[in-house]
């Protein structure tokens, strides 16, 4: 089988696709109407883009894919309120999106939220993560990250509802792969195509120092989250390895600056691993990191993932952590994990279609991790390097 080596046709930029009905002498009020085709949320191919003359669709069709994520599977969970799509790209790489349904109670409406992805693998490797299990694949194009949302938001439009909320917290890290989600981010935020506010977009961060400076020196965006984990140095080698590269010292001050230079609060997420980073000691050394910030702490539960010896950490024990940083003024949220039956955290369907690594290596790698968390509980820092491919 030969590769679609057609680019999506919603990566194009206003101006690209003026330019290309230019070249081939279409009148420029043709671009609205093909605007309307691809973000409108009703129409399914380019064939159906029925206000274009003919001989314009089957120009656009030999030029451009309608739909980057056409190969997709769907699978429910939570009784309908999270829905997952595993997407075979056109390479055959495997991504994924998951839909989360919040139904509106007293004094909120509902959301819909949804959580996509901006790589296919991703090359930080924190042990936890399904993703990280998979290494590092490839970045995604502009029209694969945004043809995620716009495969929902067609779902959506259908069912009567509307897509409410972004987070790319799906597979990779969206700040190696920056220059193609700041296109993908200014196509959902832009009125002539998705139109989604800046404020209902949320961006995740293992704590690339200087892709958080880069967004920094841009202005107000949308709302920045730092994947924290640990806040002590040791114990976040093991958990997020580009730690290794940028401690957290300097990730928090690059978050703090760009708190005070948007006006935004950042959003700190913990994912809470039993007897791991769930301690009073990291409780106190979180505070120590955190107090006095323009920030909010977000404790999830971690979902089970085979590879790792790890579990979440008891309800109980999580209660405590949080009342330790409320007690400090800072601001805590416990959240419950969504579409654990179907895997939903952070590639873990993917990482299932890869398939299990062979037994020995499972529990080598368990084995490894198990004595790396020890040594880190004692303060020893980690002697393997930072992972590689991860930019300067
Ligand atoms: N690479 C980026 C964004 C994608 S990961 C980042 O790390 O921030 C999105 C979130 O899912 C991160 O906060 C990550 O720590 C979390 N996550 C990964 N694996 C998880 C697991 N097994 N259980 C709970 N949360 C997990
Ligand atoms: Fe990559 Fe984020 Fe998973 Fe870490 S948690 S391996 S940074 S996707």
């Amino acid at each position: 089988m030969t590769l679609d080596e057609r680019p999506g046709l919603s990566g194009l930029t206003p101006e690209s696709l003026a330019a290309w009905l230019a070249e081939r002498k279409v009148p420029a009020y043709r671009a609205r109407q093909v605007a309307d085709g691809v973000w409108g949320g009703s129409t399914e191919s380019i064939d159906a883009m029925l206000t274009l003359p003919g001989s314009l669709r089957t120009e656009l069709d030999g030029a451009f894919r309608f739909d980057t994520v056409a190969d997709t599977e769907l699978t429910e969970a939570d009784g309908g309120l999270t829905e997952k799509a595993l997407h075979r790209l056109a390479d055959g790489a495997l991504i994924e999106s998951v839909l989360m349904h919040y139904p509106g109670r007293s004094g909120s409406r509902e959301r819909h939220t949804l959580c996509i992805s901006s790589q296919a693998g991703c090359a930080v490797g924190c042990p936890f993560c399904a993703t990280g299990e998979l290494g590092f694949g490839r970045d995604l194009e502009v029209a694969e990250i945004v043809d995620q949302v716009r495969l929902a938001s067609r779902r959506l439009t259908a069912a009567g509802r509307r897509l409410t909320n972004i987070v790319f917290m799906g597979m990779g890290e969206p700040l190696l792969n920056l220059d193609r989600v700041l296109a993908a981010i200014e196509a959902l935020n832009d009125p002539r195509r998705f139109g989604l506010g800046a404020r209902h977009i949320t961006v995740s961060t293992s704590g690339v120092v200087p892709g958080i400076r880069r967004l920094t020196a841009l202005g107000p965006q949308f709302t920045l989250a730092v994947s924290l984990h640990a806040a002590r140095d040791p114990l976040r080698d093991v958990l997020v390895p580009l730690n290794r590269r940028w401690p957290v010292a300097e990730v928090v001050a690059a978050a703090r600056d760009h708190a005070a230079a948007t006006g935004r609060r950042i959003s700190y997420e913990v994912t809470m691993i039993g007897g791991v980073n769930d301690t009073e000691d990291d409780a106190i050394a979180m505070v120590a990191l955190l107090r006095g910030d323009h920030a909010h702490v977000n404790l999830i539960p971690m979902n089970p993932v085979a590879h790792t010896p790890w579990t979440a950490s008891p309800m109980r024990v999580i209660e405590r952590f949080a009342e330790t940083l409320r007690d400090a003024g800072i601001e805590t949220t416990i959240r419950r994990n969504r579409g654990q039956e179907v895997g939903a955290a952070c590639g873990q369907l993917a990482a299932e279609r890869a398939g299990e690594p062979p037994a020995p290596a499972v529990a080598r790698r368990r084995a490894r991790l198990v004595t790396e968390s020890a040594a880190a509980l004692l303060g020893e820092r980690s002697h393997e390097p930072a992972p590689v491919g991860v930019g300067e």
